[in-house]
């Protein structure tokens, strides 16, 4: 048999080595803890889940925003074996009864605002961060004895992450300690990590991108500076009031940074960069303010990361994700069989930080082939592996006949001076069965739009609806969401 790999929780070894480092700075309010403090909640945390879930293998939902007990959370639930579902606070009752069903959760924790929605929902006990307003919930409360960490197997599931729901409902991820590890792994040898590292984190994390960095820094032994929300000029008196090193940040996050006129400083080593595509405009911008952007493929199915381009890449090869990380295979598969470099395909991964499979069997089974495990997204690589992600493969048009791929209509458009992001949708067409249909953002109109189509593509490709907006609709991680987006273009 192979080595079991069982170890205490990432935590409990985190603690034993360093503990008087800073694990955890609260943005907000100005406060820290360092590992010792935070073992001593996540402790908290592990003997309240002992009594009230079924552990280990029990399941605890969480509908809690970004703050820093996220991070207690996480490993209280670990410690005693329980999988950690973080739930999209912003999603609607209805979509959120039917994720806990499929979760079949032991218990629910909620905050203050979630309080209201999270006893509409659940069917298991409620408990809150804060003081509950209402009998229904009760507060997750600081238990007295603590309990023996559990032995961590890293086959072991610890999250259930949903997908954002951009393709069809959402698919809930399961991700087990070893993808966590290796993910973190994997993305230290393409950043970097040093011990007095601060990563920002003032995305949801409820998204694998928002919760990546608590897994990481504690691996790490480095920080993680928590904000609750993101807003343009107080993100970035953050990143410079506590020196932050590095932030995991949308495309729509960092423009709206850039357009607060925000400059980095000297500490800020890289913008992760990731959850769409980054226009050529957006990484010029970036270019000429000294940001280091690192624009990153990547999806909740591999824990975040598959690829990632420093800035020296991405300046160098326009519109390039960069290379897989270290164990990451990227095969770009068409027909099911492997593609040459430059010719499009599906992008298949394969790798330790690929999820065993969803909650739902069905969806598993038609999501991994010979390949691994099939992202539903198009790309291409060249000769020495960078890859570029062109689109979705249903994001195919058929007009009049004629495939058209949306990805490459859109990444023309984004070329065209003025634009700052598109989204192209197929809209359906009595004449042609689908039109091309894009909505844009940027100081541009739609007919200069048009214009520059026309020199750049094939005449079927150019769209024939064109509307200029001032933000595209987006999923809570920051995915374009298509269904908005025809929406907007129908009505
Ligand atoms: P669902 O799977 O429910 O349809 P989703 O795929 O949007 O939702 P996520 O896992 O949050 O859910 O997002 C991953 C997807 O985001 C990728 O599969 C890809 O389509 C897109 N994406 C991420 N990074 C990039 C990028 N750099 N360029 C283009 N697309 C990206
Ligand atoms: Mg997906």
């Amino acid at each position: 048999d192979p080595v079991e790999w069982p170890t205490r929780d990432l935590l409990t070894h985190r603690v034993q080595t360093t503990p008087e480092r800073t694990a955890m700075v609260d943005a907000d309010a100005g406060a820290q803890s360092t590992y010792r403090e935070l073992d001593a909640r996540a402790d908290d945390v592990a003997a309240t889940l002992a009594t009230s879930v079924d552990t280990p293998d029990g399941t605890v939902a969480t509908l809690v925003d970004t703050r820093p007990a996220v991070g207690p959370l996480l490993f209280g639930a670990m410690r005693v074996g329980a999988t950690l579902a973080p739930l999209n606070v912003t999603l609607d009752a209805e979509s959120l009864s039917a994720q806990l069903d499929t979760l079949d959760a032991d218990l629910l924790v909620c905050e203050r605002a979630t309080e209201e929605l999270a006893t509409r929902v659940a069917d298991c006990p409620v408990v809150s961060l804060d003081n509950p307003t209402t009998d229904a919930v009760q507060a997750l409360e600081t238990a007295s004895a603590a309990v023996e960490p559990v032995e961590v197997h890293r086959d072991a599931t610890q999250l259930v992450l949903f997908t954002s729901g951009t393709t069809s409902d959402p698919k809930g991820v399961r991700l087990t300690v070893g993808n966590l590890v290796a993910s973190a792994t994997a993305s230290a040898f393409r950043l970097g990590v040093a011990p007095a590292d601060r990563w920002l984190v003032c995305l949801p994390t409820y998204h694998m991108g928002g919760l990546a960095p608590f897994v990481r820094s504690t691996l790490y032994g480095s920080t993680v500076v928590v904000q609750r929300e993101f807003d343009p000029s107080e993100t970035a008196r953050v990143l410079s009031e506590f020196d932050v090193t590095g932030v995991s940040l949308v495309p729509t996050t960092l423009r709206r940074l850039l357009d607060a006129g925000w400059r980095p400083d000297d500490a800020l080593r890289f913008v992760l960069l990731g959850g769409g595509p980054a226009s050529p405009e957006l990484l010029h911008r970036c270019r000429e303010r000294g940001v280091p952007a690192c624009p990153t493929y990547g999806m909740t199915e591999t824990a975040s990361q598959i690829a990632t381009a420093l800035p020296e890449t991405a300046s160098e090869y326009e519109g390039t994700v960069g290379q897989p990380l270290v164990c990451t295979d990227v095969t770009v598969v068409a027909d099911g069989d492997p593609v040459s470099p430059g010719e499009r395909g599906e992008l298949v991964v394969d790798g330790p930080t690929v999820t065993p499979g969803y909650l739902d069997d069905d969806r598993t089974e038609d999501a991994f082939g010979p390949h691994g495990f099939h992202t539903g997204d198009v790309g291409y690589r060249d000769e020495d592996g960078r890859l570029w992600v062109v689109g979705r493969v249903d994001d195919r048009i058929v007009t009049g006949g004629e495939n058209v791929d949306a990805g490459a209509v859109a990444d023309a458009i984004r070329a065209c001076p003025g634009v700052e992001d598109a989204a192209v949708v197929g809209l359906p067409d009595e004449e042609w069965g689908q039109r091309v249909a894009a909505l844009v953002v940027g100081a541009v109109d739609s007919e200069t739009v048009r214009d520059h189509c026309r020199s750049k593509l094939a005449s079927h490709e150019v769209p024939k609806t064109v509307r200029v907006t001032t933000s595209l609709p987006r999923t809570a991680s920051g995915t374009v969401d298509r269904d908005a987006v025809r929406e907007r273009l129908e009505s």
